[in-house]
């Protein structure tokens, strides 16, 4: 047996252990040994209950007494007195969680691990995690890596697993050069994989998880920094500078362009002239005005002879921008058309085949986009919008649409800024613009909390500025999904709300209306035939309604910050002074998330936070990685970045010193390949 064996002949893997690996997507040894724990319980420095602070905190104590009961239907409440050595007492509480009855023995020692606080007037421990300390002693350390659960493979078994692997780690193979090795100061992989399977101590362990970390984000931003060398060695289309006609153009928007906007638009403009294609990223704030930016280049590549595809995610915002970009193009000579799963029959049939000829110049729509069926003449320009909603294959996609090899522009719009650190990571191959500054006259959106209680009060806000006019939004989503469906929450939610403010036309927008009765819906509250819009997320991003001056978010400690800042953007988007309402949906204190966004109105901040917030794993802005799962490493760790970042540009200069560098590393240059099949673009 050796390391890439297949794990059915590692002791103790029967054919359904096998069965269940394979699910998980564990083949082999390398795989299994790779399969890095998820967390660690760290039993190694116990507290005496007296001195326990709130927050997480691990004791040893004895099980004085255990017991279960109903509190109400679906809710089982478990509760274990503790006693440690100096004879002080606590309280372990488990919700739902009726096992621990059989697995915590009264009498027994264990060391429990959990959040300490003060719930109902009284210090507890929350649903701890504990260990038998007779089982620790054995195994001589206390530090216990907790594996994940993956598709039914249990953590237990994947354990006792790697424990008859344990002389395989040591073959695990190196995969860094020895010299990034030697100079960033990391230890060598079998020792690092060794320590984080079977941890001797606290240092150790951060040594390796260092080691593993510095590895994980040095691999993804060479393949980044590689990437972009590609990109540019690649052909793309020319498209100079259209002067007169783009000035035209500017002359007779509506509105004067901002800096931010103008520098913007320039910074594509002089992208797009270059012989290899553009792959950048305009990120500016909701509202910051980014339709119009992306309205001019759009038409830049039309006068230079190319056709543009422009890609939103829902039909309700496809409908809009068709609105808003043809009005923007009204004296331009160019017009867009529609794509989306709505346009059916002839209607269809004709718009593919103008757009294969070539005589449908701008085609604005949803995914309907990347049926295989769509077909253009001369592609030159894709844009996406609110780009962080399209997964990486789709992109691909659509990209290979363009004529002989060459590869169109792309510009991807975000209103979810990527944090600096991510710009310099998973986003290292993308070139940013920045629309950093709001249209002259646009007011802060005054957001507050609301706690259940206030909720009559709130109504009476509301009434007052729909009898001034405006309109008023109110989102809602599913409190668990188990519970009810998206669609039934939001109308209970409208029929509460229709009852309420039986004076006022109550719409109701969710994701599983038919696409004409949507467009219809959003239709009458633009035209302002319903006052007010009860709504899912479907209304997240882009929908601009200037006449509507409030947010209400139902239970909005159940969404994430980009979201609610997202939500928050679809209001003070007029001359009106406009208002966010958080509605809590206990009577608990209200998290950070909500606090913070309460606070500032700044997107860029708020994308800084929920990376901290966050840390690791699902980071905003990086969904659309897919398979690409840090697992390890933090990408709020900005030391640790710049230490990788350091590290591969210096590989970056071997390489070019010697392009067959990389070839002396195999293993490194698989790995490098499939990350750059998930990033890049081309
Ligand atoms: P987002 O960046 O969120 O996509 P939009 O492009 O929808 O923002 O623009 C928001 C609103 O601001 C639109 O109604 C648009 O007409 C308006 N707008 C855009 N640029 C300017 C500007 N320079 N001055 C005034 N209003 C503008
Ligand atoms: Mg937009």
């Amino acid at each position: 047996m050796n390391y890439n064996s297949p794990l059915r002949q590692v002791k103790g893997v029967g054919e359904k252990t096998a069965e269940q690996m394979h699910a998980a997507g564990l083949k082999t040894v390398s795989d299994l040994i790779e399969f890095l724990p998820r967390t660690y319980q760290d039993y190694s420095s116990a507290d005496y209950i007296q001195n326990l602070k709130p927050g997480k905190v691990t004791i040893r104590a004895t099980v004085e007494s255990i017991s279960t009961r109903y509190v109400r239907r679906n809710m089982r409440i478990t509760t274990a007195v503790l006693v440690d050595d100096t004879g002080e007492k606590i309280k372990a509480v488990w919700f739902n969680q009726p096992f621990r009855e059989r697995q915590v023995k009264a009498g027994v020692d264990y060391y429990f691990s959990g959040e300490f606080g003060l719930k109902y007037r009284q210090y507890q421990l929350s649903n701890p995690s504990c260990e038998a300390v007779r089982n620790l002693t054995i195994s001589t350390d206390k530090i216990i890596p907790v594996y994940s659960l993956r598709s039914g493979l249990k953590p237990s078994t994947t354990k006792k697993i790697i424990s008859n692997l344990k002389p395989y780690i040591k073959m695990a193979p190196e995969i860094l050069p020895k010299e990034v090795i030697d100079k960033a100061g990391i230890i060598d992989r079998s020792t690092a994989l060794t320590e984080l399977h079977f941890p001797t101590n606290r240092d150790n362990l951060t040594k390796a998880l260092e080691r593993m970390a510095f590895e994980e984000l040095y691999v993804l931003i060479l393949a980044a920094r590689l990437n972009r060398k590609q990109i540019n060695q690649l052909a793309g289309y020319e498209m100079p500078f259209q002067k007169q006609q783009i000035i035209d153009f500017v002359n007779q928007l509506p509105f004067k362009l901002t800096d931010a906007q103008r520098r913007s638009a320039w910074e594509v403009l002089m992208d797009m002239e270059k012989p290899s294609p553009m792959n950048r990223l305009l990120q500016g704030d909701v509202g910051s005005g980014k339709t119009v930016v992306a309205t001019l280049v759009a038409l830049q590549a039309a006068l230079s002879g190319y056709q543009i595809a422009f890609m939103v995610p829902t039909e309700v915002l496809a409908n809009q921008h068709l609105k808003t970009v043809n009005n923007l193009l009204a004296n331009s000579g160019y017009q867009a058309e529609l794509l989306t799963g709505s346009v059916k029959g002839a209607r269809r049939r004709e718009l593919l085949a103008r757009l294969a000829d070539g005589k449908c110049p701008i085609v604005i729509g949803t995914h309907a986009l990347f049926q295989e069926s769509v077909e253009f003449k001369k592609l030159g320009l894709v844009i996406i919008d609110e780009q962080h909603r399209f997964g990486v294959k789709q992109r691909q996609s659509l990209q290979m649409k363009s004529m002989d090899h060459r590869a169109p522009h792309l510009l991807s719009m975000t209103a979810t800024p990527i944090p600096r650190s991510l710009q310099l990571t998973v986003f290292g191959d993308l070139d940013v613009s920045t629309i950093e500054q709001l249209p002259k006259g646009r007011q802060k959106v005054i957001t507050k909390i609301v706690m259940p209680n206030q909720r009559k009060q709130l109504m009476s806000q509301i009434q007052a500025e729909l009898d001034k006019g405006r309109q008023v939004y109110f989102v809602t989503k599913l409190i668990e999904e188990s519970d009810t469906s998206e669609k039934t929450s939001a109308e209970s939610l409208f029929k509460k709300i229709s009852q309420e403010l039986s004076n006022h036309k109550v719409g109701l927008l969710h994701g599983k209306l038919p696409a004409e009765t949507k467009d219809s819906v959003m239709r009458k509250f633009q035209a302002g035939e319903y006052d007010v819009l009860v709504a899912t997320t479907v209304i997240e991003v882009g929908v601009d309604v200037p006449n509507a001056s409030v947010m209400v978010i139902e239970n909005a400690d159940q969404f994430g910050l980009a979201q609610l800042h997202q939500l928050r953007g679809r209001v003070g988007r007029g001359q009106y002074e406009s208002f966010c309402y958080l509605i809590q949906t206990d009577s608990k204190q209200p998290t950070r998330r909500l606090r913070e966004i309460e606070k500032s109105n700044d997107g860029f901040y708020l994308a800084e936070i929920d990376l901290e917030l966050r840390g690791a794993g699902e980071i905003y802005g990086t969904a659309q990685h897919g398979e690409l799962n840090l697992s390890v490493a933090n990408l709020a760790d900005t030391k640790m970045i710049k230490r990788a970042s350091d590290m591969a540009q210096q590989t970056i200069r071997y390489v070019m010193d010697n392009s067959d560098y990389l070839s002396k590393y195999p293993r490194l240059s698989d790995i490098i390949n499939k990350y750059q099949k998930l990033t890049t673009l081309n």
